[in-house]
């Protein structure tokens, strides 16, 4: 309700924005990652670039509630080749196509020994399918199922030059304070390597918010984490259980880059703040988002959410994960990736935190009967014509201030823009008709 908080942003889209976003995920995109390993840092130190990251290292074998943090994953090199000699899958060419976490391995073998091996996509067939096997040791090639048809009995040289070793998982973490301890939490996993959508966008998007935060005032404090999916979150978690209670709203951030409209998956909770906020702010979008409730399957959300945690923390997405084609595949690129839309969800989060920062719950100093706005000042309609929204956003909130409701529920029953009730409120605030609860 004061100036100190959070200015309202425009919720114009930002195209120059969205091009210097797609620009980061485009330096990122050729950087193999995986959930530990350089790769991992390599990204983050380009995170640190544009933001203040703190880099946590939790050494290999450390206990992390029922999981262990893994050996550390390290690739140089992988090929397949043929009997002339050619290579006919390339590590270097595109890092989906070696098995993420592959043991290392140099041996000569038939098509027969290599098949089991090899992962294609016979529905996408010129697509390299992404494949991992983190928890059971393995190695393996990825390729398009075109590709894989046209093999001859060979034999192949096959080659993984890889470590898995004893070392860290690597994390990043960057707390901008405000002027209240409780924290709105924003989580991306980082540890998918050449995909787009699935890992850059929510990458850049987070990385921009907090350059963006970093230069505004905010009540909240803003903890963001750039973690490996799962493990990264797992870890997090048992290295901050205290840290976490504090957390009061929250969001992971998956597929937020391609050209679907949102996806607004609830908390555990359900009907959070963090809940209402995104169900106001994707109603009121050009396209309205969906939303859809809470389930144990998909991103770090299961994490937060677990029952001894329960966060209040949601999941943001365009494309739903698994849903659409490119999904996994070396289709997911960076041309799949709209500039419009990254931008568009920077704005969509943008607004979100302003529903967050600027939600208060006042009550009405005049409630019996209405109280008079036009000898106030506050009612401009020529008479006969209806309210404005300004006006409308008035009357809602002077008859549902009695103290319980929050200007989030008055936006919500009302149906009107949650801006548009906090600047009649704050209107209303200054000619003392409300005043704050508490
Ligand atoms: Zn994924």
């Amino acid at each position: 309700m004061t100036e100190r908080l959070l200015p309202i942003a425009d919720s114009h889209v930002d195209e120059a924005l969205g091009q210097a976003l797609h620009a980061f995920a485009d330096e990122l995109y050729p950087i193999c990652r995986s959930i530990t390993g350089n790769g991992v840092r390599q990204t983050l130190a380009l995170i640190n670039r544009r933001i203040p990251l703190e880099t946590h290292e939790v050494p290999s074998g450390t206990q992390a509630f029922d999981w262990t943090i893994p050996r550390e994953w390290n690739i140089r090199d992988a090929w397949i080749r043929d009997r002339h000699g050619n290579k006919i899958v390339d590590f270097r060419k595109h890092n989906l196509s070696v098995l993420n976490y592959s043991v290392p391995m140099s041996a000569t073998m038939t098509l027969a020994e290599l098949k089991p091996h090899l992962y294609s996509l016979p529905d996408q067939p010129e697509a390299i399918p992404y494949r991992t096997s983190y928890h059971q040791e393995a190695w393996g090639f990825c390729l398009p199922h075109r590709q894989l048809m046209a093999l001859d009995e060979g034999p192949y040289e096959v080659v993984i030059d890889s470590t898995l070793e004893p070392g860290h998982l690597t994390y990043g973490e960057c707390l901008l304070p405000g002027e209240v301890s409780d924290e709105v939490l924003v989580s991306c996993h980082v540890c998918h390597p050449s995909l787009s959508d699935d890992n850059l966008s929510g990458i850049v998007v987070a990385t921009e918010l907090a350059r963006y935060l970093a230069t505004v005032p905010h009540r909240f404090s803003y903890r963001f984490l750039f973690v490996p999916g799962t493990i990264g979150s797992i870890a997090w978690l048992a290295r901050n259980e205290a840290a976490a209670q504090r957390i009061r709203h929250g969001v992971v951030l998956t597929c937020v880059g391609d050209a679907a409209s949102f996806t607004y998956k609830r908390s555990r909770r359900g009907a959070a703040d963090i809940d209402l906020a995104f169900e106001q702010v994707l109603r009121h979008l050009p396209a309205p988002g969906d939303l859809v409730d809470f389930s144990p399957y998909g991103y770090d959300e299961r994490q937060y959410c677990s029952p001894g945690f329960n966060l209040a923390v949601g999941c943001l997405m365009r494309g739903v994960h698994g849903e659409f084609p490119e999904y996994h595949t070396s289709n997911d690129n960076p041309g799949f990736l709209k500039p419009h839309s990254l931008a568009e969800t920077v704005s969509v989060l943008q607004q979100v935190f302003e529903v967050l920062e600027h939600n208060a719950t006042l009550r009405n100093t005049k409630p019996f009967c209405e109280p008079q706005l036009g000898k106030r000042g506050l009612y401009r309609t020529t008479g006969g014509t209806g309210p404005n929204s300004e006006n409308m956003a008035m009357l809602w909130l002077l008859n549902q201030c009695d103290g319980s409701q929050s200007l989030l529920d008055v936006a919500r029953r009302s149906g009107l823009a949650f801006r548009t009730v906090v600047r009649a409120a704050q209107a209303l605030a200054q000619a003392q008709l409300l005043v704050p609860v508490g």
